[in-house]
């Protein structure tokens, strides 16, 4: 079995689901209950890296992200995974810095999508993820889909919610009864598809609150985290 390395704690509350959820699928992959999956972890302190985000300065940030790779591929890493959608904006520099694979959110995503026939998802994420290109752009370059990105009010709501509550492990029905609304409101604008691409609001909602299919970027990511460490393996049909 390959070993994961996984860039975490943005925020934790995300990484935990992270964590579990590679050890879930590699016990059942491998049929065996005992199996779990080999990782190595570096967790930062989030608010650093928020502060680097407010501050613009991202190239800090792919620094901060890029040691913590280097770091990881040393102690034996063979893949390494940025747990949080968001900072994919300094993804290339990271898989630089790493030297072994990213395996990269927007990708995995994007693939799920194609793979059940989406082509218009709703984008709902933070603020420098709906509207900075680095992700739109690459779901569709790699994945054929337009993504549709809420109106500047939502942005704003969506983003609140993610950092005030979600990443400080808030979840209230206020919250998920605006995140309900929004996803109704561009079902006549056309969306197929709603893709949670920040890490966090999977634990706010999932598909009962949503009339199009759901897709959480957290268990994708993490399913293609395990596609990757199993790749050699033999694994339970
Ligand atoms: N976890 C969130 C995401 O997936 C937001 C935290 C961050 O800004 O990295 O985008």
């Amino acid at each position: 079995m390959r070993t994961i390395g996984l860039i975490g704690g943005m925020s934790w509350e995300s990484t935990v689901t992270y964590y579990t959820a590679i050890n879930q699928a590699v016990r059942d992959r491998t049929g065996d209950g005992l199996a779990s999956a080999k990782i190595l972890m570096h967790s930062v302190n989030f608010a650093e890296i928020v502060a680097l985000q407010k501050a613009d300065r991202w190239d800090l940030a792919a620094e901060a992200l890029g040691d913590a790779a280097r770091g990881l591929a040393r102690a034996g890493a063979d893949c390494v995974l940025i747990c949080t959608n968001t900072m994919h904006l300094v993804a290339d520099a990271v898989e630089r810095a790493a030297g072994v694979p990213l395996i990269h959110i927007v990708d995995a995503t994007g693939a799920a999508l194609k793979a059940r026939g989406a082509k218009r998802p709703l984008l709902l994420a933070t603020r420098y993820t709906m509207e900075q290109p680095f992700y739109a752009e690459r779901l569709e370059a790699k994945s054929g889909l337009a993504a549709l990105v809420p109106g500047a009010a939502d942005r704003d709501r969506i983003h609140a919610v993610i950092f005030d509550e979600l990443c400080q492990g808030v979840v209230t029905e206020t919250a998920r009864a605006a995140f309900r609304e929004i996803i109704a409101r561009h079902v006549p604008e056309g969306a197929d598809s709603v893709i949670l691409g920040c890490t966090e609001i999977g634990l706010l909602i999932g598909p009962e609150d949503s009339p199009l299919p759901v897709f959480d970027s957290t268990p994708i990511h993490a399913a293609a985290a395990v596609d990757f460490a199993l790749a050699d393996e033999r694994v339970a049909a």
